[in-house]
């Protein structure tokens, strides 16, 4: 069924988008070559001259000028592009996205359908999705077409187009295109000033990208994805839709928000942009729908959930609506309580506007098909799916669409994995759009990275299997790795080898998640949960045989700039070793065990150092982001980055312990468990039992302090019910050089209410201590009786003089 479609599909794809050309002519590009535009044209029309004659000249044209249409040109030998013209004659009306060029003899016409405002710059211009710019997909497929060239990455060492001295052309030719969906969306979004600066002092000097580098590179990024022909037709508003509701309406209307384990509503004030809203109360759905018809009630309205895994409601009522198995934890299961919630607000929508639709995503905890609920109003929403990459796509849109789903897109993270390790998923993520192509797709929009140099070639497949539908993997594949010239097999070798390493880890990390009984969100969260175990996914011979099938290509008589990336991909995977062996020191020190992680520190940051001009990383996103709990285990590197510990903002000491882990804490006698049970923070917390006596819990060693200094320590407890010991206490014992330690405080937390309790404790270290050790321990109780303790945290305090 689906492969005669598929054939259907594609003769109507060469009906239409196919070219008709007609006997061939050479033209010489020593001769000179004019492109014209007409006075007065669009920003987009100009720059797609631009693009035009750089890729000319870099195909081997001597001479390319730039000129307007009034010019007379008279000899027929000169070849000619006319930008944003079409032919004499033509008179049919573009399509939304529409892009064309036709050959006639020695006149080349490049045109399309153009949506842009004149107010804006070039660059916002190419940043705007939804601003269509038929004329510059038209050049991009003329120089795809005729000069082969490729774009493998933004920015200039990314083109890759081989010199020729002569250009081949039909006499006559008509090309067509339009973009295949609504949406052909890869993010490029992430080279931003505002998220990148504030990170720059948890890295070293060298390697800050400055606030110039980072605006270049955010327009090579937009330029590559309009190289690329992605886009949008329209503008579709959505995205965590409810960021602003806890400062709008969190002091009037607290019950409209979650209520969490410490029964409260709302979240604390840094997550408020997180906060959920308390789904089964009717005045919410009211209030949407208010805000809705506020703005004159349009036939697109998002309602995104707000993101992370903080916040959802357990108030009864909202507890109600799910529907969780014998044994399930909380996050286990939560869909119906939200798609019975849309269905409530579509319900009141459509009888104000019957084609209104609603966008929202099928996403983090609520992704699981419901057991309950069914989608009511399948032509009144349109739901963004974000499958988990080890997830099967057809079965996920299966069971969704038996449910009533009927306008979908897809919208995955898998490109959100910013790693210095080659992850060898490109094929998955391209099987895991044609399984979900198999349902109609509205778009697709995967969300990505910036600057991660290990995901070029997903990117790449990611980017040409959305436009060109029609191409099998490895054709993409091969059309990547032909821009290594004789060592395209090498580098094919390469890939494949990463991914057969990446499908055994992806196993390994579906394994290690059962056994630990954890969920991950989205794709975004599998780096974090390699990178905590490196050892585990990755070894030194890894790296080691890689760059084996590398060297192969280094015997072979390459052209210069063949050599130069090949050369770049061997320092890439040397790159990936070097992070790997400091991961490795890092993670042993994190056990306490004996560890050579300062040399491993220091080797890799001055191997950055030394090629950050050939590996072009955004380097603060690695450091600030990605490997910091690495990072700050490293006293070589607190030292060279001559790091600061920012009063307030800072938290020296934090656990959460949903790795799960201890964090840094030590088991003791009464140490019964991690649980996902309960938890005050996100999903995880320790327990202690009982004894009839009281007895040590877990235990924290080695904080360092500053003498003189004013902390605050915080935790929370949940020692309620009815079967609970009688208290919970910390003990805070300090130390000074002279080894002798003493009891700085003791502070007790007794049963109260049935929900999950905060202690805090400001106190100022004496001038002989630098040094303290947290002991939790269990006040006396009857057997089977258990305490919480979850969010342990520390932080230095302005000094109030
Ligand atoms: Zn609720």
């Amino acid at each position: 069924m689906f492969k005669k479609l598929f054939v259907l599909k594609y003769l109507i794809f060469l009906i239409l988008f196919g070219s008709t050309i007609l006997c061939a002519k050479e033209f010489k590009l020593d001769n000179n070559i004019k492109i014209l535009i007409r006075k007065n044209c669009s920003t987009i029309d100009k720059f797609a001259a631009e693009e035009l004659k750089k890729h000319l000249l870099l195909a081997g044209a001597k001479k390319c000028d730039i000129g307007h249409v009034d010019k007379k040109i008279t000899s027929p030998l000169v070849l000619t592009f006319y930008i944003g013209q079409a032919y004499p004659g033509f008179d049919k009306k573009l399509q939304n996205t529409e892009a064309r060029y036709a050959i006639r003899g020695n006149k080349v016409y490049l045109w399309g359908e153009n949506r842009i405002s004149s107010r804006l710059t070039l660059k916002q211009i190419l940043g705007i999705p939804s601003a269509r710019c038929g004329t510059l997909s038209a050049v991009y497929a003329f120089l795809a077409d005729k000069l082969a060239v490729k774009w493998i990455r933004p920015g200039d060492s990314g083109i890759y187009c081989s010199k020729t001295s002569t250009l081949n052309l039909a006499d006559t030719e008509d090309y067509k295109w339009v973009m295949p969906m609504n949406m052909c969306g890869v993010r490029v979004y992430w080279w931003r000033n505002r998220l990148i600066q504030p990170l720059t002092r948890f890295t070293p000097e060298k390697l800050r990208c400055s606030v110039d580098s980072v605006d270049e590179h955010s327009l090579q990024d937009f330029i590559w994805f309009r190289r690329m022909r992605l886009g949008t037709k329209s503008r579709i508003r959505y995205g965590h839709a409810f960021g602003k509701w806890w400062k709008k309406y969190g002091q009037i209307h607290p019950e409209w928000f979650g209520m969490n384990p410490n029964g409260k509503r709302g979240l604390p004030i840094r997550y408020s942009k997180r906060n959920k809203l308390c789904l089964s109360n009717n005045q919410v759905v009211d209030q949407i729908i208010k805000e809705w018809q506020e703005k004159g009630a349009p036939e697109r309205w998002n309602i995104c959930p707000n993101d992370g895994s903080l916040g959802y409601c357990r108030c009864e009522d909202c507890m109600a609506l799910d529907c969780r198995k014998k044994g399930e934890t909380f996050y286990d299961h939560l869909t119906d309580r939200y798609v019975n919630f849309w269905n409530r607000i579509v319900g009141k929508a459509v009888k104000i506007r019957p084609d209104v639709k609603f966008i929202t995503y099928v996403y983090s905890y609520y992704r699981f098909p419901p057991r309950r609920e069914k989608i009511k109003y399948p032509d009144n929403m349109i739901l963004g799916m974000v499958p988990m990459m080890f997830e099967d796509n057809e079965k996920m849109f299966k069971e969704w669409q038996e449910l009533g789903a009927k306008h979908v897109f897809l919208r995955p993270n898998d490109l959100c994995i910013s790693s210095s390790f080659f992850m060898g998923l490109e094929k998955r993520i391209y099987d895991k759009f044609k399984a979900s192509m198999r349902f109609k797709l509205f778009g697709t929009d995967y969300d990505g990275g910036c600057g991660i140099r290990t995901l070029d070639f997903a990117y790449y497949i990611t980017a040409r299997m959305i436009v060109d539908q029609e191409k099998s993997f490895e054709e993409l594949e091969n059309d990547y790795c032909s821009t290594y010239g004789k060592a395209a097999p090498v580098v094919k070798e390469f890939y494949a080898y990463y991914r057969k390493l990446g499908e055994t880890n992806l196993k390994k990390v579906a394994s290690q998640l059962t056994l630990k009984n954890r969920q991950l969100l989205d794709s975004s969260q599998l780096i974090p949960e390699i990178l905590r175990n490196t050892h585990l996914y990755y070894s030194q011979d890894d790296f080691k045989n890689a760059t084996e099938i590398l060297e192969k290509g280094k015997q072979l008589k390459l052209d210069q700039n063949s050599k130069k990336r090949l050369n770049e991909l061997i320092i890439l995977n040397e790159h990936a070793l070097k992070t790997y062996d400091f991961l490795v020191e890092a993670q042993k020190k994190q056990l306490g065990r004996k560890n050579n992680i300062e040399s491993a520190a220091k080797a890799l940051v001055k191997f950055r150092e030394k090629e950050s001009k050939t590996i072009d990383w955004c380097w603060q996103y690695l450091f600030a982001r990605t490997e910091k709990t690495y990072w700050l285990l490293s006293n070589w590197y607190l030292k060279y980055i001559n790091l600061k510990i920012n009063e307030d903002k800072d938290i020296l000491l934090w656990s959460s312990f949903d790795l799960p882990a201890m964090d840094g804490w030590r088991k003791r006698a009464q140490f019964s468990k991690i649980t996902n049970k309960t938890a005050s923070f996100d999903q995880f917390s320790v327990e202690l039992t009982a004894s009839r006596k009281e007895g040590l819990g877990i235990s924290y060693h080695g904080f360092k302090v500053e003498p003189g200094k004013i902390y605050k320590l915080s935790y929370d407890y949940l020692l309620g019910k009815e079967n609970s010991p009688t208290y919970l206490r910390l003990r805070c014992v300090g130390r000074g050089n002279q080894k002798k330690s003493r009891v700085l405080f003791n502070l007790y937390s007794r049963k109260k209410g049935k929900y999950w309790q905060s202690e805090e404790k400001t106190f100022k270290v004496p001038a002989d201590i630098n040094n303290i050790t947290f002991y939790f321990n269990v006040g006396p109780g009857r057997k089977g009786q258990v305490v919480n303790i979850d969010k342990i945290s520390c932080r230095i305090i302005k000094d109030k003089k």
